[in-house]
């Protein structure tokens, strides 16, 4: 089969379309911007809670990065631990890990309560060090993650690391057996029947051009805009990510786009896959320019990376398939004949200082920069917004934070100084 330009995880699923086309109401308590993770885990739990909600996606649902990713649903934060210590201090940090390994159980919770077939599993991530000094540095971060957040991390010497991965390239690793994986466009396409049959008012192919907030009664009253109608609504919640427009222009200013991409083998022979990947881990480097890469249900190799820096285009898609394939081989060269089948690629939404925030934002509620951890952080995010718009104690340790605007340059309207960005970062991985 020649290569797909394809996201491989969307021939998995039946693309979803609401029941019926629903008609716009003239106002809702909450108004949700974006159809992926984030917005229909908000827009589920707020339906539950008997709040009318209606959520809306330019194109369809979990069209964004959530149905594009990696899967891999994992604890801890991009930011090293003795970096978020020193930003924001021992107690804020205890939160934010803590929050990190319950956007885990928040996933599985709704996998299970909703019935969601999307092969969850606890199948553990592993960290493969791509130099000896990264792998020095695993003891003295476990050592770390145990004391302070009394969690285990394990450590896989590299004579122990056939036990975990079929490749010789990497010098120990690091295990976590907390993570998990799962089918990102099942998942997203089961939270969206999940939240159309709590009630929440679902519709697709309808973009948010405006949004404007007029007083009323001491407070204010927001009206949306969209390609389908008008709506009024109490609230606003803005769940678009790194596709963020010019429609919520103050959340745009903060979001630097980063393209990841992907490929996928043909389905593998049981015993490859099982020597590519014993434990079936989910399985990341521990490079800035960073490969992460997995099984898939059916046994392909996903093998994905920051091939460019750019957001996705037809011509980054295609010029990537090639650079991955090399990188993939390079890791497995058992895989050097192995044909790949499908590649694509996707946006994600990072922030200056890496982290995510949430909050408000212009009045609205905002959720945003969960860079590669948002699968389990986009749904913990989305179901926490939905608890303070009723009236729940705001315990989100990422609230208040600060939110710095990203640099001209690295913003979703103009990114030309991303290849800048992806250059210093090749300088990392070289130098340290
Ligand atoms: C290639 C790739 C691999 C990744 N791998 C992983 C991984 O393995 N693990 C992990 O945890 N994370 C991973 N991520 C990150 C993760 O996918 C995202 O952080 C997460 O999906 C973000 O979810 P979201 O709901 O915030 O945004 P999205 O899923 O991007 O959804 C935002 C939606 O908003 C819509 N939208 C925007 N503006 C408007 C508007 N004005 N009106 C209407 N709709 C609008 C968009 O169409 C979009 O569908 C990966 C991302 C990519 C791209």
């Amino acid at each position: 089969m020649p290569v797909q330009e394809k996201n491989f995880w969307s021939t998995t699923v039946a693309p979803l379309a609401p029941a019926a086309p629903q008609a716009l109401p003239d106002s809702v308590d909450v108004a949700i911007v974006g159809g992926g993770f984030c917005g229909l885990s908000a827009a589920r739990a707020l339906a539950k809670r008997g709040v009318s909600v209606a959520i809306f996606e330019a194109e369809t649902f979990g069209w964004g990065a959530s149905s594009r990713n990696g899967g891999m649903v994992l604890t801890g934060m991009k930011v090293p631990v003795p970096t978020l210590m020193k930003r924001y201090g021992r107690e804020t940090v205890l939160k934010m890990y803590a929050a990190s390994l319950e956007s885990i159980d928040c996933v599985e919770q709704i996998v299970r309560e909703e019935r969601i077939d999307c092969n969850f599993s606890r199948c553990g991530h592993l960290e493969v060090a791509c130099k000896q000094a990264h792998f020095d540095g695993y003891e003295a971060s476990a050592a770390l993650v145990k004391r302070e957040f009394n969690h285990e991390l394990r450590i896989i010497p590299k004579t122990e690391l056939r036990s975990e991965i079929g490749s010789d390239i990497y010098f120990g690793g690091l295990v976590d057996e907390t993570s998990a994986g799962l089918n990102p466009a099942r998942y997203v396409a089961g939270l969206a029947l999940a939240a159309q049959r709590a009630g929440a008012s679902l519709h697709d192919h309808t973009r948010v051009e405006k949004v404007e907030a007029t007083p009323r009664n001491g407070g204010r009253k927001f009206h949306l805009h969209t390609s389908g109608g008008a709506i009024t609504a109490r609230e606003v919640i803005l769940a678009s990510g790194a596709y963020t427009t010019e429609a919520t222009p103050a959340l745009r200013k903060k979001i630097i786009p980063i393209g990841s991409y992907i490929i996928a083998t043909e389905v593998l022979p049981d015993d490859l896959a099982r020597e590519l990947s014993p434990r079936n881990r989910m399985i990341y480097d521990s490079k800035h320019f960073l490969y992460y890469y997995r099984l898939t249900p059916d046994n392909r190799m996903l093998f994905g990376g920051r091939a460019a820096f750019f957001p996705e285009t037809e011509n980054t898609v295609r010029q990537s398939a090639e650079i991955l394939r090399r990188g993939m081989i390079a890791v497995y060269p058992q895989l050097r004949e192995a044909k790949i089948e499908f590649v694509w690629g996707g946006t994600l939404d990072f922030t200056f200082d890496v982290m995510p925030h949430a909050g408000k934002i212009d009045g609205m509620y905002f959720a945003a920069g969960f860079a590669g951890h948002g699968v389990a952080a986009a749904t913990w995010f989305g179901a926490k917004l939905a608890g303070l718009i009723c009236g729940e104690p705001n315990d989100v340790p990422f609230d208040g934070i600060t939110f710095l605007s990203a640099p001209l340059g690295l913003r979703s309207e103009n990114t030309w100084a991303l290849p800048l960005a992806g250059m210093w970062y090749r300088a990392l991985d070289f130098f340290t």
